[in-house]
C-alpha cells in the first residue's frame, strides 16, 4: 500500500470520529492487532485490511444522533462511496465494504473473508480485558448508564437477568460473552490472557457496592 494512500484514507477516518470510546486510538488499536494476527496467516491482503481498519468506525456519528441506524452499514456505504470516488476499483471497494458490514458483533452479517474475520477479532479484542472495561464505562459514562441497578427488593443486581441498561448488565450480556466469539486462533488467545482482568474488575464492582449497601440497614435505624 502506499503512503499517500493509507494517508489520504486515515485523513477520511480522522474526520470522522467524534466519539472518545471509539476514537482514533482505538482505530490505531484495531489496526495494530490486525496486522499483528495477521502475521499468523498466509495470504492476507493488506491493502484491504489496512484499509478496512481504518475505516470500520466511520458510521458511529450517524449510529449515536440515530440509534436504529447501524454504523456497520453506515460505515460501509460510507467507505464504498469514499473509495470509488478515490478511483477504486468496485470489487475492491465492495471487498472492504463487505468487511466492515460483518465486523459488529450484533450486526447479523458473518464475516465472509480473512480480511473481515482479522478485522472482525481485532476489533472484539479491544473490547476485551481492561481496555474493553473501560472503553465500556466511557460509553456509559456518555450516554448516562448507571453501574449497576437494584432489584425489586432493593439490592444491588448482578446484572445477569437485567433488562435496563447499566455496567454490570453490559458486562454480563456482552463482555463475558465475547471471549466465545473470535474466528483466529492467534486472537482467542490474546482474549483468554486479558479475561481475568476484566472480571476481577466486575467482581470487584458487585462486592464493593453490596458492601457498601450493607449500611443501608443503619439508616432504617437511623431514620425513623
Ligand atoms: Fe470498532
Amino acid at each position: 500500500m502506499k503512503k499517500e494512500q493509507y494517508l489520504y484514507i486515515e485523513q477520511y477516518m480522522l474526520s470522522c470520529m467524534q466519539d472518545s470510546a471509539h476514537d482514533r486510538e482505538h482505530v490505531y488499536r484495531v489496526l495494530y492487532l490486525a496486522l499483528e494476527l495477521a502475521e499468523q496467516e498466509q495470504e492476507v491482503d493488506r491493502e484491504i485490511l489496512i484499509t478496512a481498519c481504518l475505516l470500520h468506525d466511520i458510521g458511529r456519528t450517524e449510529q449515536f444522533e440515530n440509534p436504529a441506524l447501524c454504523h456497520a452499514e453506515v460505515g460501509g456505504k460510507k467507505a464504498y462511496a469514499f473509495l470509488r470516488k478515490h478511483g477504486w476499483d468496485e470489487s475492491r471497494a465492495h471487498w472492504v465494504e463487505n468487511c466492515i458490514l460483518s465486523h459488529r458483533y450484533r450486526s447479523g452479517y458473518v464475516p465472509d473473508s480473512l480480511e473481515a474475520k482479522l478485522l472482525f477479532d481485532a476489533d472484539k479484542l479491544d473490547v476485551t480485558g481492561a481496555i474493553g472495561i473501560a472503553r465500556t464505562l466511557l460509553y456509559q459514562g456518555k450516554v448516562g448508564d448507571p453501574l449497576y441497578s437494584l432489584n425489586d427488593t432493593g439490592e444491588i443486581s448482578e446484572g445477569t437477568l437485567d433488562r435496563v441498561p447499566s455496567f454490570c448488565k453490559e458486562y454480563c450480556w456482552k463482555l463475558e460473552k465475547i471471549y466465545d466469539e473470535f474466528y483466529t486462533e492467534a486472537a482467542r488467545r490474546m482474549a483468554r490472557q486479558r479475561q481475568q482482568t476484566a472480571r476481577e474488575f466486575y467482581e470487584g464492582v458487585i462486592r464493593e457496592a453490596k458492601e457498601d449497601y450493607r449500611g443501608k440497614k443503619l439508616l432504617q435505624k437511623s431514620v425513623k
